[in-house]
């Protein structure tokens, strides 16, 4: 038994075929993805819901494997077939030998920015302009698509205009599938399970949607532009990684309409708006420290994998519906280190040796943090009130720091206060930071008052688990 201890909800995959299912079993092939609902006492077997069909029934441990990590992986494209600029003639060596329905999609060289799709066909191999109108692609001003991949992925359906359905892509050298490899570790979600509702928020990249997966409620974003969504691969190949009760869990991704990124549901939203439009009356300090905590330890489990969040605010905490925030959106985690875009940072959440010299750790998250919770016992005002961006960054400089929101506890503006240490190291980690919330929420359950009878408070308090 090598640590096959897996909670409810863990994610498997089948090491082989159970096509053949006695009473009470589960019928799977090799690949199926399951679902564990709870472990059957003594048997090395699991009750699990299979993933595609929804049947439930036994199977046994030793034929599972968990859901592997994604690696993050430069070479995996979600554009295999994509061969950037390389000529007509190039293109045909590539599609040999001819076999009907092979295929490539080239950058041309003699209309730079345009696209050509090359169709091996016949003895012949056939090449397609496409043309680009007004953020639009076709190839037969018919059928318009709004990126390559829908395109391609339109073709493998439907033959329309072009000699012959796309059969087979033909990957450039070295470019390995991301659709093949998602598959493979059991990540890729089968489009005909989703069904898609209302628009719930807008991303800077892409709509965010509600929708329903296999009876569950999901939120999807949508990622529309095929070099953003091949970014955002490796955002959620890192996701693939990360499994924690304070991070907005990954369930899988389709690729379709560019990129699907299928998430859990976050019923109640992002922090700002949650605390907006509650406010003071209706959420109490206690419920602010919870947040607080909860967020603190999701930073503290992405501390320690290493991970940089680099955008850690309100807006990007969501709120599930039994009030559990949870860090999402590890967007800027992927941005490239070097050169990255500086009119893109946050500058307001930003540490200033990160703003100056690029320079992010987890203790810029910590400075981030900081500003978070400034947000937080504020009930979701913007911080630096009518402070321009140059001003902030200037005061910032001069020792200058936001007051305390009001009626923010004494030893919450002393943490903030830790968390905007100019100097990186002397900020507390994440670790610290949760036990101090963790000593302020027992403070305010049971308060330090007069001594009762004959015992005495401990004149300093030992360390508390959160729901001791
Ligand atoms: P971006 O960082 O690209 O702007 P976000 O991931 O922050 O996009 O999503 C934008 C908004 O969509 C969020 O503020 C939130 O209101 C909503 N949203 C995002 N993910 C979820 C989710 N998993 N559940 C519920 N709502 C979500
Ligand atoms: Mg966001």
């Amino acid at each position: 038994m090598s640590g096959k201890h897996w909670p409810p909800g863990t994610q498997c995959v089948a090491k082989h075929d159970h096509t053949k299912p006695k009473a009470q079993e589960l019928a799977f092939r090799k690949g199926d993805v399951v679902t564990i609902i709870e472990a059957v006492e003594g048997k090395g077997s699991y009750r699990a819901r299979h993933n595609e069909t929804g049947q439930e029934g036994l199977l046994a441990a030793s034929a599972l494997r968990e859901r592997g990590a994604i690696r993050v992986d430069p070479k995996l494209s979600l554009m295999p077939w994509f061969h950037g600029k390389i000529s007509g003639v190039e293109a045909v060596q590539e599609l040999q030998p001819p076999e009907d329905g092979l295929f490539l999609v080239r950058e041309s060289v003699r209309h730079p920015g345009d696209y050509v799709l090359c169709v091996s066909f016949g003895k012949e191999v056939i090449h397609y302009r496409v043309v680009h109108e007004e953020n639009t692609l076709s190839i037969d001003s018919q059928q318009y698509f709004s990126n390559l991949i829908d395109m391609i992925e339109h073709y493998m359906k439907e033959q329309g205009a072009i000699c012959t359905k796309l059969v087979k892509p033909k990957p450039k050298t070295g470019m390995k599938s991301a659709e093949e490899e998602l598959a493979k570790a059991g990540w890729l979600l089968n489009l005909q399970h989703l069904t898609l509702g209302d628009r719930i928020g807008q991303g800077e990249f892409g709509d965010v949607l509600q929708g329903e997966y296999m009876g569950q409620k999901v939120a999807v974003k949508n990622i529309k532009c095929d070099v953003t969504a091949q970014a955002f691969l490796a955002e959620t190949a890192a996701m693939t990684k990360l499994r924690h009760k304070n991070l907005v869990c990954l369930r899988g991704v389709i690729l379709h309409n560019g990129l699907y990124i299928v998430m859990e549901f976050m019923s109640k939203g992002n922090l700002v708006n949650f605390l907006r439009t509650r406010g003071r009356a209706l959420v109490p300090t206690q419920q602010l420290l919870l947040f607080a905590l909860d967020v603190a330890q999701g930073m503290d489990y992405l501390e320690s994998k290493k991970l940089v969040h680099r955008d850690l605010a309100a807006r990007n905490i969501l709120i599930s519906e039994e009030n559990v925030a949870k860090v999402s959106d590890f967007g800027l985690a992927r941005v490239n280190p070097k050169g990255a875009d500086a009119t893109l940072l946050p500058v307001k959440w930003t540490a200033p040796e990160a703003l100056k010299h690029n320079k992010f750790s987890s203790k810029s998250d910590v400075w981030s943090y900081g500003i978070l919770l400034w947000e937080t016992f504020s009930f979701g005002r913007a911080p630096y009130p009518k402070l321009s961006l140059k001003e902030v960054t200037e005061l910032l400089e001069q020792g200058y720091r936001m007051e305390p929101p009001e009626g923010c506890l004494p030893a919450v503006y002393a943490l903030m206060k830790s968390c905007w240490e100019l100097e990186p190291g002397k900020r507390p980690s994440f670790k610290k930071i949760t036990e101090k919330l963790q000593k302020e929420l027992k403070h305010l359950r049971d308060p330090p008052g007069p001594a009762r009878g004959r015992w005495a408070q401990p004149a300093k308090p030992h360390r508390f688990g959160l729901f001791d």
